[in-house]
């Protein structure tokens, strides 16, 4: 039986700066940016230091789905209560209600872009890179041979 899966290797940045990275758009890994051809398409694999995005893991940017669902609902609950604290005893309920109800149906494609990034982040943070992702980074050319020269 051949397997490519192999121990976990430590080698992912701290955490803090992963994250940091990931709010700024940038490859949690190695920082380097440029990282969406268009708002919604993110480029198969880091420009620097040929991180693959997507780990081969089935269902991987479901978690990417479910950080932009937490950052959507977290907003849309502060916009609630902010809203109906301030405009306390008398609150418009339709004018609150069409309000959240944009938010929420723009925030996921505002976010969209974050929400990979973010992911990612937490990915190699609770996974770190395996043996055969780092041989990837350290010489990309044995997955990619036109990269060579
Ligand atoms: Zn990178």
């Amino acid at each position: 039986m051949v397997t490519t899966r192999t121990a976990p290797v430590r080698t992912a940045p701290p955490w803090p700066r992963m994250v940091w990275r990931a709010l700024r758009k940038h490859c949690p890994q190695c920082g380097a940016g440029h990282l969406f051809r268009r708002w919604f398409t993110l480029v198969d694999d880091c420009p620097q230091c040929n991180l693959r995005f997507d780990r081969g893991e089935a269902g991987y940017w479901t978690g990417a789905m479910a950080v932009n669902i937490v950052v959507t609902e977290a907003l849309f609950f502060v916009l609630f209560i902010t809203l109906l604290v301030a405009l306390w005893p008398d609150p418009p309920w339709l004018g609150i209600g069409i309000t959240v109800g944009v938010v929420n149906a723009v925030m996921p494609l505002v976010f969209y872009p974050w929400s990979k990034t973010v992911w990612m982040a937490l990915s190699l943070w609770w996974g770190p890179l395996e043996r055969h992702e780092l041989e990837l980074i350290h010489a990309p050319w044995r997955a990619f041979p036109a990269r060579r020269g």
